[in-house]
């Protein structure tokens, strides 16, 4: 898969890559460091406070984050531990238009690498948590709308259609983006 800057955009459910599990990142290069820094612009330039490979057409498990106390970047991120629960209203730079209480863990340990291979550990809880959540999603292929209820399906679905009829496209407006608060 080609990794070009140019071809660095969100892409839009309706796209393939964002429903494949991600592959191990088993290399540290250059390559991957401008990767995750053209996606940490990515986020930062679309209000959001994650973003997963995937969702910029790179199926490699790495995902960046900032919700507001800092940058993260990680390689191979795995959830480690987990208690509590906590549900929060989501959007996903990928879905945009939709919003769905996701019901996760409150309090979760991430153990991962950081861009040059070294063994990092997040304890992360609250907004931290669910976005680690939300991005580790993302590497197993799954997306907000896989935890939508029965009655969020029904009223969603002629969203998710008109979503999937432009991916192709990728435009979007900005009302669309600025749906729900959070975006992942
Ligand atoms: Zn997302």
């Amino acid at each position: 898969m080609s990794m070009k800057e140019t071809e660095l955009k969100i892409k839009i459910l309706g796209d393939g890559c964002l429903r494949k599990k991600s592959n191990l990142v088993q290399k540290f290069t250059d390559e991957r460091r401008q990767v995750l820094s053209r996606m940490a612009r990515i986020m930062y330039e679309s209000s959001g406070i994650g973003l997963a490979a995937p969702q910029v057409g790179i199926n490699e498990m790495m995902i960046v984050v900032d919700a507001g106390s800092g940058l993260y970047k990680v390689i191979n991120p795995k959830i480690v531990k987990q208690e509590g629960s906590q549900s929060m209203e989501e959007g996903c730079l990928s879905v945009p238009g939709i919003c769905i209480k996701v019901k996760r863990a409150k309090k979760i340990l991430v153990e991962g690498l950081d861009e040059f291979g070294s063994a990092v550990k997040i304890e992360a809880e609250n907004l931290l948590a669910c976005v680690f959540q939300h991005e580790i999603d993302h590497l197993k292929g799954k997306l907000i709308i896989d935890h939508a209820s029965f009655l969020d399906k029904i009223k969603i679905s002629s969203k998710l259609k008109e979503l999937r009829k432009r991916a192709r496209s990728q435009k979007l407006s900005e009302s669309e983006r600025k749906t729900c608060q959070l975006q992942l």
